[in-house]
């Protein structure tokens, strides 16, 4: 059995029942992206079936991908074009090697990523050179052999550039977009920050959260979802549930920021602090203030585990592994806006704050404060369209890079 002291406080440990224990590593095997490789003692107190070899052979005409299991597990196939690409699914699965480390010259495949799109899901994604017809097959274990997914790359000619992905699953629960819900502050009757010159922060939120939206739809594997689409008031609360409905990947609230002194100025991406505390800066305190105007968030997705005691440990987990996301993602957009001109980056780190909008347990949550409406170059350049659509192009460019970095489009 594995030790969970590594995870918890040797007291919550301690008092967990045999049962309990399985469910809190079957809900931790659903996280750490981050960190996907799982001890074998961890999969089998889980039962999960666990990954343990992943070999590439190139054959003249298919190139041959042998997935070593510890059992035989569900598996799903999809293929997607511009670009080529074939994701392999591996069904109630942890990793205990992480494929994309696997070393390979070949012919067809020229990258391997991978990650947990869902909970309990290994995902491969294989970039491939060429147009191909997968084809897979379960192999039973065998004197030292383990049981194996055998999965070909069968080269095809010419045909295979036609337009179109027609993703060719094997499984009904064909795989999906990764959801961006992209969330603009404010809105109706809360106006937000207001500008020098009038500018309110709900309106240029409104403005960027559509550009970003569209050019996320642009992009192959991704959806974005907004929270409000018009000039309304929505709640905090109802905010995060948008988010929840669209099943959300990732959450990314957008506001303008706003001070006494006119000199403040920059861009600056915060995610929420352990355990949603109060920033010990004064001026964030203030912004958490501002931004926290109505509501308080509640409930998790975690509703289908009975027991509350493994309920509230997962929770606790699962925030921990959404924060840990969200600075990973937060460096990404941090990254891009850097390099974007005119932008002023006002913390040059991901800011942790206590910001209601961005409590949900469950999936990473980031809140950008695109620049001050209460500088006067930041405030025009904030009506600015090009401005608007180059802030937009780095977030799009940000949010691109972290979702390929975890394998899920
Ligand atoms: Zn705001």
């Amino acid at each position: 059995m594995i030790n969970l002291k590594s995870v918890l406080d040797k007291k919550t440990e301690s008092k967990l029942s045999p049962l309990q224990r399985r469910q809190v590593l079957q809900g931790i095997a659903a996280m750490s992206v981050g960190s996907m490789v799982l001890p074998p003692s961890f999969a089998h107190a889980a039962r999960l079936n666990r990954i343990t070899d992943v070999r590439m052979w190139t054959a003249p005409d298919h190139t041959r991908l042998v997935f070593d299991l510890e059992r035989n597990t569900r598996h799903q196939l999809l293929q997607l074009r511009n670009p080529n690409r074939l994701v392999v699914d591996l069904m109630d699965s942890v990793a205990g090697v992480d494929p994309a480390t696997m070393g390979f010259s070949d012919p067809i495949v020229n990258r391997v990523r991978s990650g947990i799109p869902r909970p309990g899901i290994i995902r491969t994604v294989f970039e491939l050179k060429t147009g191909i017809k997968p084809r897979s097959f379960f192999l039973k274990a065998s004197g030292e052999k383990p049981p194996r997914l055998v999965v070909d790359l069968v080269r095809v000619e010419g045909k295979s550039k036609t337009p179109g992905d027609q993703p060719v699953s094997h499984d009904r629960t064909a795989s999906r977009d990764a959801v961006v819900v992209i969330d603009p502050g404010h809105g109706g009757i809360d106006p937000g920050a207001v500008g020098l010159n009038g500018t309110k922060e709900k309106d240029v939120a409104l403005q960027v959260a559509k550009r970003l939206a569209r050019k996320i739809n642009s992009m192959d594997g991704f959806k974005a979802e907004l929270t409000r689409k018009g000039d309304y008031f929505v709640s905090l609360r109802d905010r995060v549930s948008v988010a929840r409905n669209h099943q959300a990947d990732l959450f990314v609230s957008l506001h303008a920021n706003a001070f006494r002194l006119q000199s403040a100025k920059g861009t600056s991406v915060y995610m929420l602090s352990e355990g949603g505390k109060p920033s010990p800066d004064k001026a964030i305190r203030r912004l958490e203030q501002r931004e926290n105007s109505s509501d308080l968030i509640g409930g998790v997705k975690l509703s289908h585990v009975a027991d509350p005691t493994v309920r509230g440990i997962l929770m606790d987990l699962t925030q921990r592994d959404s924060l840990n996301r969200a600075l990973v993602y937060g460096k990404k957009l941090l990254g891009e806006l850097k390099d974007t001109p005119q932008v002023n980056i006002h913390f040059k780190k991901v800011k942790q704050a206590g910001f209601a909008v961005l409590k949900a347990p469950d999936m990473p949550s980031i809140l950008v404060e695109l620049a001050f409406l209460t500088n006067k170059r930041e405030e025009r350049l904030l009506r600015n369209d090009s401005h608007q659509n180059a802030l937009a192009s780095a977030l799009a460019a940000g949010t691109k890079k972290f979702i390929r970095a975890t394998g899920l489009a």
